[in-house]
């Protein structure tokens, strides 16, 4: 099959750590312009705008959207309207409704929408999945706590409204959570915590339960220094399972677990090119759906202030 000629728009952190590398290795892509405002690829020619890239290279087939959420419904309806395939970074948006929309413009266009959860792809998760389909989750903890102010040096965006605070990292967590759980969970209580200064909270408490009663909890916090945690530990009926370092690694009682060596973004765009091919879209809303539930059902708590 020929390569996709694929754009890339919002050029930044994410895009030169990870879409870069996993897009010039798979031969099914074709990297030919980017569309950003002040960022660029060496090597690849740049617009200033969608638009005008666009009407510079009407060759172009899918295009990755990879600006923070609050601007990328805009771009991908120009995109969706222009016939092109697009993959949305995570979150897919600012908001449930306008990811909704997206989703049938793209189906009366008969265009292939992805919204993309990259924690999914960790190598471990396939691996856990499985595990907890044969032997059923009976309580499960999530812990995931890191330095925003490594993490996210001057990132103003995160901060504000649609930015989603400590839920820009705490949504990978739920991406796994819901992929791995043989059953739907929804959440009863929360509480967040929003520095006096920000639109975003810095920390959150999060109670889920499935229809039985089986209990998910979560916390999510910025303001670890030190040892970074992005675990999630779950008591089965018989085993004790902990999943850490966000989805590489997995031990089974205690034994490591062998996983595939795969890497998130290559698997990503692998997944896209299949969806591609097979004319089909990937839009999964749920963990966008319990971040809405947690900032409509959650207790808010006034903090201090946040400096960088
Ligand atoms: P970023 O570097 O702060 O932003 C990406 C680019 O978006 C910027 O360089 C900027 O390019 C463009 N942009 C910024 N504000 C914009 C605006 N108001 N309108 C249009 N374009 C704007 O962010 P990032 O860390 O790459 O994250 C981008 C997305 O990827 C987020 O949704 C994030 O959750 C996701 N993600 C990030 C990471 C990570 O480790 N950073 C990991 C996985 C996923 P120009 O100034 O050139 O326009």
């Amino acid at each position: 099959m020929k390569p996709v000629k694929l754009a890339i728009v919002g050029v930044g952190k994410i895009v030169y750590d990870q879409h870069v590398p996993a897009i010039t290795h798979n031969p099914g892509y074709e990297l030919v312009a980017t569309a950003s405002r002040n960022h660029s690829i060496p090597g690849v020619p740049s617009y200033a705008s969608i638009d005008d890239m666009f009407a510079a290279r009407p060759d172009i087939e899918a295009v990755s959207l990879c600006m923070p959420p609050q601007y990328r419904y805009k771009a991908a309806h120009a995109a969706l309207s222009a016939g092109k395939h697009v993959f949305l970074e995570k979150p897919p948006g600012a908001t449930l409704s306008e990811v909704e929309s997206l989703k049938s413009l793209a189906a009366s266009r008969g265009l292939t929408l992805f919204a993309s959860w990259h924690s999914r792809h960790a190598p471990a998760v396939q691996t856990l999945k499985s595990h907890l389909a044969k032997d059923a989750p009976k309580e499960m903890t999530v812990i995931w706590k890191e330095d925003v102010r490594h993490w996210h040096p001057g990132q103003e965006w995160i901060w504000e409204a649609g930015g989603l605070g400590v839920f820009d990292p705490g949504i990978n967590a739920l991406s796994i959570v819901t992929e791995i759980l043989p059953w739907d969970i929804f959440l009863r209580s929360a509480t967040l915590e929003f520095p006096a200064n920000r639109h975003s909270p810095i920390a959150a408490n999060l109670h889920f339960e499935n229809a039985a009663g089986i209990k998910v909890n979560a916390e999510f916090d910025w303001r670890q220094t030190g040892e970074q945690t992005w675990d999630i530990l779950v008591k089965t009926g018989n085993s004790s399972v902990r999943l850490s370092k966000g989805g590489s690694t997995l031990q089974i009682d205690g034994a490591a677990c062998a996983l595939p060596e795969e890497g998130e973004y290559p698997s990503l765009y692998r997944h896209f090119r299949d969806l591609i091919a097979a004319g089909a879209s990937d839009v999964d809303l749920s963990p966008l759906r319990h971040v809405a539930d947690a900032f409509m059902l959650g207790k808010r708590l006034v903090t201090d202030p946040f400096i960088e």
